[in-house]
């Protein structure tokens, strides 16, 4: 297929959030529509503006998924314009240079990895090196844990392995995911996550890279204590720690809360969320465990939606592309409304939002 003659879609990287997001979802959008990209103002919220690497790599990485024509894609720069070709799935391997995010590199390929091509059955696999384990972005746990569950219920099958573990400052991770070209089922269910059913369990998980051991134990303790101070069944709480291969130092836990969704006696219908902490220098593992267990508590008793901040906006795109679906999330973020307004650029869908009882908002897209 020859370079799209289509007319550039003009985007200010400085709207509403301002920051790399806008960047990757343009970039999966430009991709998948063939409409190609002149983005300026890049990160311009940010208090390091233009693309760093790991915005650079989503940048190549699509370049060479979708035989993308690229100019003024550099280190530092506020400026670029993309023109996709055609999408190959195939098997790709991307090395950030540096601890920059590996999941969201990802999260760039998957839509047109999975959308690209339907009617050709084979699978890709994309590695990719760098961090797995970064603030302001979700961790390797994130996706296997709460993202790609979720596409799972749009009928989307992506698995993620973490062959290797990446921290902040050394980086030196590797992922792996491997992606089955999504099929729309004519059985499928539509995607309903909203009324919040009977709570399963509250699962704890502390990791250490070549860290001492009792530092995830220590977090798991004072985290589970906090828990069932507030009232938690405490059979319905487990704790698992856990020792990562890598180079580097590094320590995350994570709290995943799987309630049913309504009233079901069906225990596969079900939704995850988890809540995720990176170790940090001068934080006690005691304080972790605090702080763990209050994002758990807010999410439990502050709210009684079902999908919390992050995947709220992670979840437009996915439902945008595969026919929509409807969820309660507990906030919206300046991320969410920004992602709403980048999609409508590219889509002619619907995304609402309506405020319930201020405790929850009913986030419905209609492709
Ligand atoms: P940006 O700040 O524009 O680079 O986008 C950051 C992305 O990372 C958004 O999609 C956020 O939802 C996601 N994110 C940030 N922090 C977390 C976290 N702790 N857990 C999961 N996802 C996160």
């Amino acid at each position: 297929m020859p370079i799209s003659k289509t007319k550039s879609l003009k985007i200010d990287g400085s709207t509403g959030e301002g920051g790399g997001q806008i960047i990757r979802t343009a970039l999966s959008l430009s991709m998948l529509t063939g409409i190609p990209i002149e983005i300026s103002n890049i990160r311009a919220g940010r208090s390091k503006p233009g693309l760093m690497r790991q915005h650079l790599m989503c940048v190549q990485a699509s370049q060479a998924i979708s035989d993308a024509n690229v100019s003024g894609a550099d280190l530092g720069s506020s400026s670029f314009s993309f023109t996709p070709n055609t999408i190959k799935s195939g098997d790709y391997t991307f090395d950030i240079g540096s601890a920059g995010s590996t999941s969201l590199v990802l999260q760039t390929l998957l839509p047109a990895l999975l959308f690209a091509n339907t009617n050709q059955h084979s699978k890709s696999t994309v590695t990719i090196k760098g961090g797995t384990h970064n603030p302001l972005a979700p961790t390797t746990d994130f996706l296997q844990q709460a993202f790609i569950p979720a596409l799972t219920k749009l009928g989307m099958q992506i698995d993620i392995e973490c062959l290797q573990a990446g921290f902040a400052p050394v980086g030196g991770g590797t992922i792996k995911a491997t992606i089955t070209p999504f099929l729309r089922r004519a059985n499928s269910l539509p995607f309903k996550i909203i009324e919040r059913g009977e709570m399963m369990s509250v699962e704890l998980v502390a990791s250490v890279l070549n860290l001492e051991y009792d530092i995830g134990t220590r977090e798991l303790a004072s985290a589970k204590a906090v828990l069932v101070e507030s009232g938690i069944d405490d059979t319905l709480i487990t704790t698992r720690g856990h020792k990562l291969l890598g180079i580097g130092e590094g320590n995350t836990c994570y709290a995943k809360v799987t309630h049913k969704v309504g009233e079901t006696n069906n225990n596969e219908h079900c939704h995850q969320e988890i809540f995720t902490l990176l170790g940090e220098k001068r934080t006690s593992a005691e304080k972790m465990g605090n702080r763990l267990a209050g994002l758990v508590k807010r999410y439990l008793f502050k709210t009684d939606a079902l999908v919390d901040e992050y995947l709220t906006d992670q979840l437009l795109l996915p439902l945008a592309l595969s026919g929509g679906g409807e969820f309660t999330a507990r906030v919206i973020s300046q991320h969410t409304e920004t992602q709403a307004w980048l999609i409508k650029q590219f889509l002619p869908v619907e995304i609402t939002f309506d405020v319930i009882d201020n405790k929850k908002t009913v986030v419905k897209v209609t492709a």
